[in-house]
């Protein structure tokens, strides 16, 4: 047994997500929110350059998205989903038919990016079983992240973050990380588990995995994988709850592809980072597999809070501003600042991986101890906590993913501060 490091004075009893308390004792009070800034308890003005874990789109606060939910919470809040429908659901139901690949005309509500993905899985097993053949593998691709249920950590890598919960996860097949060059490898492998027969479905974050430390790759190899799956009826399911909103340049990412996937997971940006609320959207085969008289193949499941009125309401605010704003022209320029950005880091031979997919820009710094518990991580973190600027890396990876609002200064003081990170840290 290890001995515990003595308790710090901890103020509060709120246990936060993915923190150390006894590194971390004390967290920044937050009591705004405006466009690409959080403001401090204490008046500082803090850069919100990762979108507040990648939810947040346009801005925070964004008018009409607080119209919109100031508007709704006092016509309707929360109403039975089952058996019970209301307008703000309708409305963005079809608003995300029409803008998400066409043949996904089926829309399933949750809350969050691991529930959205746990029935999409759960979509799956039960479109096989309703069929009567026997598929329930689950293939994944190496390094990616799905959540942290239980069924979303069984899909997803295996580590240090959820090594004491192996004994309650599933077994998956699973392919390797596409890398530039060993591509076949990955097809070959997707190629040999879909041979066997046996496999329900294929889950995959499209083009860039993000938690996994924004590794990217192709749309010909997504393309590719797709193809695959489809010449053995595996089906294919695209976990966008990162890359949609237009991460990487477009709404969704399958789109660079031109594929349409059987069942694909939205949800951080669609309220516009306001409000919690996910989708899953699936090939009608699969509904229809579902529809019976047979109240055994009832597609059972439920969150209490499934379409929540207020959130579809900021849902649906949030497709209005995709549609008003010249949210397009924005991407284009945030995609141009941060090439700029990152050209700097070209012949820094301190940096490695230079890399970039629409609005999100990443590289690695070379250190002995790379991978999620790399030291230089926090410390770089705590170093742009000091210069106002939320960055939290990923191990060694340092990201930008910014709300398309930031301004050309924003992101100059973004990439010098991670070449000052450098500077005194390496
Ligand atoms: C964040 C994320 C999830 C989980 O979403 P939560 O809302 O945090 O549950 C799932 N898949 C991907 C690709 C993600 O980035």
């Amino acid at each position: 047994m290890t001995k515990s490091p003595k308790k710090l004075a901890i103020k509060s009893p709120i246990w936060h997500p993915f923190t150390q308390h006894a590194i971390m004792p004390e967290m920044l009070k937050i009591s705004g929110a405006s466009g690409a800034y959080l403001q401090g308890q204490d008046g500082r003005q803090i850069l919100d350059a990762i979108s507040s874990w990648w939810v947040v789109t346009h801005g925070h606060c964004h008018p009409k998205i607080v119209e919109a939910i100031k508007s709704q919470a006092e016509k309707l809040d929360q109403v039975i989903f089952a058996g019970h429908t209301h307008g703000p659901a309708e409305e963005l139901a079809q608003g995300l038919i029409d803008i998400t690949p066409q043949g996904l005309d089926h829309v399933f509500f949750s809350d969050s990016g691991s529930t959205a993905v746990e029935v999409a899985l759960k979509m799956a097993l039960g479109y096989w079983k309703n069929t009567g053949i026997d598929r329930t593998k689950i293939v994944v691709m190496e390094s990616s992240y799905h959540g942290d249920t239980i069924g979303t950590m069984s899909v997803g890598e295996r580590g240090v973050f959820n090594k004491a919960y192996d004994p309650l996860m599933f077994d998956v097949g699973k392919v390797p990380f596409p890398q530039v060059d060993y591509e076949q490898q990955t097809f070959d492998a997707l190629e040999y588990h879909c041979t066997k027969g046996d496999v329900a479905a294929f889950i995959v974050e499209p083009l860039i995995l993000g938690a996994g430390g924004m590794r990217m790759y192709s749309a010909d190899t997504l393309r590719k994988m797709y193809e695959i799956c489809k010449s053995h009826d595996v089906l294919f399911i695209a976990d966008e709850v990162m890359t949609g909103w237009g991460r990487t340049g477009k709404i969704f990412a399958c789109e660079h592809a031109n594929i349409t996937p059987d069942i694909a997971c939205y949800s951080k940006g669609i309220t516009g980072g306001s409000l919690p609320l996910a989708v899953t959207l699936c090939h009608s085969k699969i509904f229809d597999a579902h529809y019976s008289t047979d109240r055994s193949k009832t597609f059972f499941h439920s969150s209490s809070y499934t379409a929540n009125a207020i959130a579809c309401a900021a849902a649906v605010a949030n497709l209005k501003i995709w549609k008003e704003e010249p949210v397009f022209e924005r991407l284009e320029k945030l995609s141009a600042m941060q090439s700029n950005g990152l050209a700097r880091f070209s012949s820094d031979n301190r940096f490695t991986n230079i890399r970039q997919l629409g609005t999100i820009a990443a590289l690695d710094v070379v250190v002995k101890d790379d991978g999620y518990l790399a030291d230089i991580g926090p410390k770089m973190y705590e170093y742009f906590q000091s210069k106002n600027i939320l960055l939290r890396p990923l191990g060694n990876t340092i990201y930008a993913m910014p709300p398309y609002c930031v301004s050309e200064t924003d992101m100059d003081n973004v990439f010098n501060a991670i070449a000052d990170a450098a500077d005194k840290l390496l």
